[in-house]
Formats: C-alpha cells, structure tokens, sequence
C-alpha cells in the first residue's frame, strides 16, 4: 500500500512566489537585501498594523542572536529563556558565550510560568547575577500570559525578546504577537505560519534600531569607502529571493492562519468523546493563538495500551507524521548544567504530549485518514 505521506507542517504556496523571484532575476537582484526584501518588510509592518519596523534576515535564529548583540548581552551574562521550547530559542544566549537560566511553564498557556519566572530573577539578582533579558515564547502559537509577564519584567526593568517564532497571526487582547517584547522575532522557515524556505524577521519599535540591526545583519561595514569595520559584523540578510517567496506567502498569510485554526476545531470535534485525551484549549478569549500546531495531551493506560508513543506509531504506521512535544531545554545533554528554576510541569508535558497534522495544505482525504487512526485506536481498547 502506498499512501501519500501527511506531514506535520507545511505551508500552501498562492502561485504568485514565482513571479516575485523571476522578477528579482529580470533585476539582476540575486543579492542578500533588494527590492523584495524591502517589499517585503514594508507588507509585514503593514500586516502588523504599522506599529513597529521589521527587518528581514536569514532566519529567526539569527533574529535572536541579533536581538542579544543589540541589547549589549556579553559573555558571562545571564539570560532568562523559558524551558519548553525549541533549541533555537536558547542557542544564541551560548553564541554570545552568556548563560541561559531556564524556567518552567505553567499549564494555562504551556509558557514561562510568572510565579517561577519571579523566583528566578529575584534569586540571580540575590547571586549578584541580575538576567540582562528574558526570553519569552508564544509556544504553537499560544500567547504567553503577556500582561504578567511583562509586569515582572517591566518591575525589574529586563528587557524581553519575544520569540513569535511560531506565532504569526496570534493576538493578545487583539494585539499581535511579535510587537509587545523590546525585541519580537519570526521564522519563515519551512514549517512555519508561512516559508521563505529559509528566513526570519528582527521585530523593533525605534527606526533606528532597525538600521543597527540591519548594519550588524551587513557585516557591520562603518561609513567608508574601504572595507572598515569598529564592530564584529554578521551575514545575516534575507536573500532576495527568499523574499520574492515571501511576498507570494504574505497573500495568503490570513488563509493559512484561518486553516490552522480549523485543523484545531477538526481534532476539537474528533476528542469530544474521548476520555484519555485532552486538546490544548485557551485559557480565556483575550488569547487568539494562530494554532501552529495542534496539540494533545493522553494519559497513559497500560492496560489499555493507550500511550502517546502507541498513538504515534499508529499514525506512523499510516505513514502520518506526529511529533512528541518540544523536550525542555534543561533536560537536554548540552543545556542541563545550567541553572532551572520550577517544577515538572514542562517535563510532564513532554511525557504526555503530541503535535498532530496541523498543516495549512491539509486535504479532506488527509483529515479522512486522520480521523480514522484515531478512532481505530482508541474504538480497539
Ligand atoms: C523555528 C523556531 C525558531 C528558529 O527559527 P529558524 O527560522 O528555524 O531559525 C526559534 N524559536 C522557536 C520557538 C521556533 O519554533
């Protein structure tokens, strides 16, 4: 049998991504920077509601890592960065040579628990050791609690890097992730909201940061006609043919976030009656996440059999692609010796969770297909 493989996330394409890169072509334009990247920042500051300035670079890695270089973060430095997340969160803070200090999540949101987020800030700074950022995450999607955390951190005047990887198209109380933090960062990497194949966006409030961001992004080239440079530069530009593909990505930008909410109310409607599994659900209607991924959560029943690793294979089997959730940083092998503060909520969250089909280019047959592992499964206990 040869089915058709349903993979965890991926993007539509609106079929204008090719004239916007044969375009930059006809230009002569394959460069890093040109007309599509700035085309393209100007429709993300307007799909933002023209609050703040964006600048394209080559991944959302890099946005961090930048975010850290404008915010002076230097070897030895300590940074906040929540547990749950991807490595690439916290990766940057070790690029600088600075030390992540992780904290839990708590179980409304999945994101940095306020209550811990304040123990560790108050313990550092009893160390002599005051965290010069935080970084936050709108994890799948899902705001963080923004008005707590920002007020601890507005309290002890630390700066947060908000990390909208995940997040574009999420409100907060109808503001859109990736504006509330001092810096906010996106990816479009493949399986994100929306794909430049490759990219990602610094997100700043002052034009002038942009144009530090940009500078350091360029290779930090000072005002000269030689090659002169008083500051350690980076190669971290958008290409501009990554932008073309993101300029045909932004049409359908609003579509893609409209279909990830459906795949949410699809499986909504599959787990209604399912006792062992429960769908991650928003803790109030002031958070509208885009559902990046929609997530579960299955006890496990040894007699039954039912456990999310046999849920997993069983849509392996059908050749669906499933995913644990992110496992904590501070459980990883390079990130463990560094200093956590919380409990076992993000751990347990691993233990029970899985990212299902949630991609925007989900057909009916592929939601056919879906439906029926599930039932298969759980109907067989
Ligand atoms: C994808 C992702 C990143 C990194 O983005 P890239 O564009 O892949 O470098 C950072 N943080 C989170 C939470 C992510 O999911």
């Amino acid at each position: 049998m040869d089915k058709k493989k349903i993979f965890l996330s991926l993007s539509d394409q609106s079929g204008f991504e090719q004239k916007y890169v044969q375009n930059a072509i006809d230009l002569n334009q394959i460069t890093s920077g040109g007309s599509n990247v700035d085309s393209f920042e100007k429709k993300l500051e307007n799909y933002l509601e023209n609050t703040v300035n964006v600048a394209a670079l080559n991944s959302g890695t890099s946005a961090i890592h930048l975010a850290l270089v404008l915010l002076g973060i230097k070897a030895g430095d300590e940074v906040i960065c929540q547990s749950f997340t991807f490595s690439a969160s916290a990766n940057p803070i070790l690029y600088q040579g600075a030390i992540p200090v992780f904290v839990d999540s708590e179980l409304e949101t999945w994101n940095i628990c306020p209550r811990n987020l304040e123990i560790a800030i108050v313990d550092r700074i009893s160390k002599g050791k005051k965290p010069k950022a935080i970084i936050a995450v709108h994890l799948y999607g899902t705001p963080y609690k923004i008005d707590e955390i920002h007020s601890i951190a507005d309290r002890y005047e630390i700066p947060i890097i908000e990390d909208s990887a995940e997040a574009l198209g999420s409100k907060y109380k109808g503001k859109k992730c990736g504006t509330f933090g001092t810096y906010g960062i996106f990816s479009f990497n493949g399986n994100k909201m929306i794909t430049t194949s490759s990219g990602g966006a610094l997100i700043t409030n002052s034009k002038h940061s942009k144009e530090k961001i940009i500078f350091y992004a360029t290779q930090s080239k000072d005002k000269a006609v030689h090659y002169q440079h008083s500051e350690i530069g980076y190669n971290y530009r958008m290409s501009n043919i990554c932008a073309g593909i993101g300029l045909g990505q932004m049409k359908i930008l609003d579509k893609n976030v409209a279909l990830r909410r459906e795949n949410h109310l699809f499986y909504r409607d599959i787990f209604q009656n399912i006792d062992s599994i429960s769908l991650f659900e928003i803790l109030s209607n002031d958070f509208f996440p885009n559902y990046w991924l929609s997530t579960v959560l299955i006890e496990a029943n040894v007699e039954n059999n039912i456990s999310k690793e046999n849920l997993r294979n069983a849509f392996e089997s059908e050749n669906i692609e499933c995913r644990p959730l992110w496992k904590p940083l501070h459980l990883q092998p390079v990130f463990e010796k560094y200093p956590f503060y919380g409990a076992k909520v993000a751990e347990e969250l691993f233990e029970k969770g899985l990212c299902l089909p949630s991609g925007s280019n989900l057909t009916i047959d592929d939601k056919y297909r879906i439906e029926k592992v599930i039932k298969t499964f759980f109907n067989k206990k």
